[in-house]
């Protein structure tokens, strides 16, 4: 028979426990109040227990206006706010086994931007009622940026930091999948800068490089809508894909970035079309069928990049692809 020494003993030795677990941990019970905020919890968020026990002040610790933390969310069944307030999370069909979730956390007090992996586990009495939630909290941070720098490296060109040729690649290809399924219009322009081979051998590559850098940033100036991707497609050449845009709208950005490079004043004294770097562009616009594929876009802008260099580059030229007979 247990006595009431032995099961003081034992509560006491419980709380002990989960106040010096390594794992940063907090619980709360059925009223989403704070009964235990662990040390490892306090060194995490810089707030003491003292100012959270007994309080629903525990989203404090991790962010600046109030919201509900995962363990709030399980003890809620409000597991339709995952979505939103997470990066990433476990499929909520089985929360009665727990919630697993990973987000941003501003931590006000410690004034650190930390990337909080969190599992929320529920506790329940023998019949089945919620007594309390645990949540504990892992660092994830260093992780997550590694991650990140990893992904924009796979993503990215190393230069001028624009969608790579794979990125592009893969993009155009779902663009224009979506295209096909909806019947809109997608749009591709090529653009390339006019006479670089000349601008190398005057200023060097490695002016070439800074110059490649600044004609990618004033192009991305001019490429705003979140659906549009601006890429480097190769060399001196650099791609812009836009969903849902007819050759009118590809060619009033093409003639804007256009602008924005011959606005950036950069001298090319040996260019045979200004005194300044210049760059010419193609568009093409298809409201694509079943029987064309992204080459014959890529195919079309090509061409009408082609006659821009011929017609006297520094200008944007463009075509609509026509379905075959
Ligand atoms: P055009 O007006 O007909 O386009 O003339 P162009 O000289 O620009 O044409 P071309 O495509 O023959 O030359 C492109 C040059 O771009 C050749 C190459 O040395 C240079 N280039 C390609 N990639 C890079 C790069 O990453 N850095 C530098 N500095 N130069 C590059
Ligand atoms: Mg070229
Ligand atoms: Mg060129």
């Amino acid at each position: 028979m247990p006595t009431a020494r032995n099961a003081e003993f034992a509560h006491a030795f419980a709380v002990r426990l989960m106040q010096h677990l390594v794992v940063p941990t907090f619980v709360l019970d059925a009223e989403r109040k704070v009964i235990i905020w662990n040390k490892a919890c306090e060194r995490l968020t810089g707030v003491p227990a003292a100012e959270v026990l007994g309080t629903r002040n525990h989203w404090q610790a991790f962010y600046e206006a109030p919201r509900h933390c995962l363990a709030d969310i399980l003890a809620l069944g409000r597991t339709d706010e995952l979505e939103t307030l997470y990066v990433a999370h476990s499929e909520p069909g089985e929360s009665a086994h727990g919630l697993k979730a990973e987000t941003w956390c501003v931590m006000p007090r410690v004034k650190k931007r930390l990337y909080l992996a969190v599992d929320a586990g529920p506790i329940y009495d023998e019949d089945g009622n919620l007594l309390a939630v645990v949540e504990t909290l892992r660092d994830n941070t260093e992780q997550k940026l590694a991650q990140m720098a990893l992904h924009s490296l796979a993503v990215k060109d190393g230069l001028t930091g624009l969608a790579n040729r794979r990125s592009f690649d893969e993009r155009l290809e779902a663009d224009w999948l979506h295209s096909i399924r909806e019947q809109a219009p997608i749009s591709l322009l090529l653009i390339d800068v006019d006479h670089f081979k000349l601008y190398n051998d005057t200023y060097g590559h490695q002016k070439g490089d800074t110059c490649l850098k600044e004609v990618a940033a004033a192009m991305t100036t001019q490429v705003f809508r979140p659906a549009d991707l601006a890429a480097r497609y190769g060399g001196e050449e650099f791609a812009v894909i836009m969903p849902n845009t007819d050759l009118d709208g590809a060619l009033r950005v093409a003639d804007r970035i256009r602008e924005a490079v011959e606005d950036l004043n950069l001298p090319h004294s040996a260019s045979q079309t200004t005194d300044r770097v210049t760059l010419s562009a193609g568009a093409a616009s298809a409201v694509p069928t079943d029987d064309q594929t992204p080459v014959d876009l890529i195919a079309a802008a090509d061409a009408a990049l082609y006659r821009a260099k011929h017609a006297g580059r520094n200008r944007v030229l463009g075509a609509e692809l026509v379905a075959a007979e």
